[in-house]
């Protein structure tokens, strides 16, 4: 497969969404950034790798960095953690408080914002040293040591991050949270501006597309079906409420952020991420969201 050149045709073929969508503007230092980037990153599990444009450039990974929590809280507390999360599609934003309220503090599952922030806490509470373990993780999966968090964006986050706060409100009042909810803000505000370009998470991800590789990184091990099982849950919930028309479109397990990245895995093949920071109503990235649907349309490669 020469995916060389169907990265560089899929290039051509979104140009003309090149305009649609906004970046996400509710994080004072996201919206400076300038919208008018893409790139995009392919590592297959044999060796091969193809990429374009801004690959390199490193954007604020946001929401993608929930699937290292979830991959540190599997590996600490196993099947436990699902009596704190659960493990179904939300069919709601990323932010909405709707669900918590009915169902009294236990969020449908790890990827919408109020499970991220219980996973937060059971990370809070387990590990010695939360941030820099954390960080730790990131670059030993991604065989990276100059990874690293943006602290101007985690407090311009922190600083206007009243729906965050609601929702760690409502959790805490239902007895979810169990460390003091700033402290629970400020880390997950913090995990949520590790910046990566796309050849990096592409290479990271690799360890998620690979189940039968040993999963063993800084001593957070997972089994070749918890490898398996995260990548369910990628597939069912990591597009909030537009989880249905990526699986539609795209037919690959993944998982986006607003700061308009995107990283999908084809189990036991590749692992691709994509970036271009306008984002659709969903909060998912426009011209990510095409190449992907390029990507498994031109290769006729996707999981179904
Ligand atoms: N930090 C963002 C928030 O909590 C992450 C959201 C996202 O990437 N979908 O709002």
């Amino acid at each position: 497969m020469d995916y060389q050149q169907i990265l560089e045709n899929i290039y051509q073929e979104i140009l003309p969404y090149a305009k649609e969508g906004k970046q996400a503007d509710y994080i004072p230092e996201l919206a400076k950034v300038n919208p008018d980037q893409f790139g995009m990153c392919i590592h297959t599990i044999y060796g091969e790798t193809a990429s374009i444009e801004q690959a390199d450039t490193r954007f604020s990974i946001q929401s993608i960095s929930k699937v290292f929590a979830l991959a540190m809280c599997l590996s600490i507390k196993g099947d436990e953690l699902w009596k704190r999360v659960g493990k179904e599609p939300s069919g709601t934003a990323f932010n909405s408080l709707i669900q918590l309220e009915v169902e009294k503090g236990v969020p449908r599952n790890p990827f919408i914002n109020a499970g991220a922030l219980v996973m937060t806490d059971i990370l809070l509470s387990h590990l010695e040293n939360p941030e820099e373990d954390f960080l730790n993780f990131v670059r030993a999966v991604s065989n990276n040591q100059t990874i690293n968090y943006n602290r101007n964006v985690a407090t311009s986050e922190r600083e206007n991050g009243y729906l965050n706060a609601a929702i760690v409100n409502l959790l805490k009042y239902h007895g979810s949270i169990k460390n003091d909810i700033e402290d629970v803000l400020h880390f997950y505000f913090l995990m949520c501006s590790i910046e990566m370009s796309c050849r990096e998470l592409s290479l990271a991800f690799l360890a998620f597309a690979n189940h039968r590789r040993k999963f063993d990184y800084e001593g957070i091990r997972l089994t070749s079906s918890q490898v398996k099982r995260m990548n369910a849950i990628m597939q069912t919930c990591g597009f909030y409420d537009e989880a249905g028309e990526f699986a539609y479109l795209v037919g690959l397990p993944g998982k986006s952020g607003v700061g308009g990245g995107i990283v999908a895995i084809h189990p036991l093949l590749y692992s691709v991420a994509v970036w271009s920071p306008r984002l659709n109503s969903k909060g998912n990235s426009v011209m990510g969201i095409k190449a992907l649907e390029l990507l498994t349309t031109e290769t006729k490669e996707s999981i179904f």
